[in-house]
């Protein structure tokens, strides 16, 4: 089973968890930019940050036979604070990197207007960039969080394929599939999505446009709850090519939407016989390989 996480934040986790996300498939990642825990106070702590995510986080993935790559933006939370607010004046710099294959987290978290402004700029930022936008829904009233993302992405007119709406759930999940935009769901150890409650949610909308991530932090959280999922999904008796493309081809297909996409090569720590890439990028074509 080869897996991507396509929302996981490898700062805050260790050389174990490397370790153990090759032992369990994982061979990519995409980090998205986020809150820290501890408030930011000026932009130049994100700049910071930001440096860290395309560089000393790809090399040390690296070293695990993992592909990393990051999505940059200001996040919800952090939004609200004017001290933060012109780290939007920094986006255009990290946005051109190779790096970075997409805009986020961005979004709403108490549906402030700061954050709609800072989530609208944003958005028009990846259209300008010809990037995807990962867009985060809030924890509290997430079915109102939801509709109102989807609003605020309609007008910015970003089309929907290039859009994730992420944290999903049973309660989210319609509006969202009907949007045209992708469908992601963070799989928990303990509360919010389980890997038995993914498996319900595929069963009823389908494979299409769906993104499983496990989105471990320094919170309590499972870097290998991709794989749990991917086994939830055997056990339920979708075949090996569905969880491929859950797990494998359609995060492949949402971020290679930016043309940085660079998943080839030989990747150090691979063991004899694992399934090669399935496919790679030269500029913003998908050249099909592999299995
Ligand atoms: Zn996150």
């Amino acid at each position: 089973m080869r897996i991507f996480d396509p929302h996981i934040h490898m700062t805050s986790r260790t050389t174990d968890d490397y370790r153990a996300m090759h032992a369990a498939g994982v061979r990519a990642v995409v980090e998205p930019a986020f809150w820290l825990g501890q408030p930011r106070t000026s932009p130049d702590s994100f700049a910071d940050y930001f440096d860290g995510l395309l560089g000393w986080e790809p090399f040390r993935a690296a070293q695990f036979g993992i592909r990393h790559h990051c999505t940059i933006g200001l996040n919800p939370k952090e939004a609200n604070d004017p001290r933060c607010a012109p780290v939007i004046d920094l986006l255009p710099r990290y946005l051109a990197k190779d790096g970075v294959v997409a805009v986020g987290e961005i979004g709403f978290d108490n549906g402030t207007p700061a954050e709609e402004r800072a989530f609208a700029a944003q958005l028009a930022l990846a259209v300008e960039h010809g990037l995807p936008a990962l867009v985060h829904t809030p924890h509290r009233d997430k079915a109102g969080g939801t509709a109102r993302s989807l609003a605020v992405v309609a007008d910015s007119g970003i089309d929907p394929s290039y859009v994730v709406l992420d944290h999903l759930n049973e309660v989210t999940v319609d509006e969202v599939a009907a949007s045209g935009c992708w469908m992601g769901f963070s799989i928990y150890p303990d509360t919010k999505m389980t890997p038995d409650r993914m498996v319900r949610i595929l069963q009823r909308h389908g494979t299409e446009r769906m993104l499983v991530n496990s989105a471990a932090d320094w919170g309590h959280s499972d870097p290998l709850l991709t794989r749990a999922t991917g086994e939830a999904m055997l056990a339920a008796g979708f075949g090996d090519d569905d969880v491929d493309r859950v797990l494998w081809r359609n995060p492949v297909a949402f971020y290679g939407q930016s043309g940085r996409l660079d998943l080839t090569g030989g990747q150090p720590g691979d063991a004899p016989g694992a399934a090669a890439p399935a496919a790679h990028f030269e500029g913003n074509s998908i050249l099909r390989g592999g299995s």
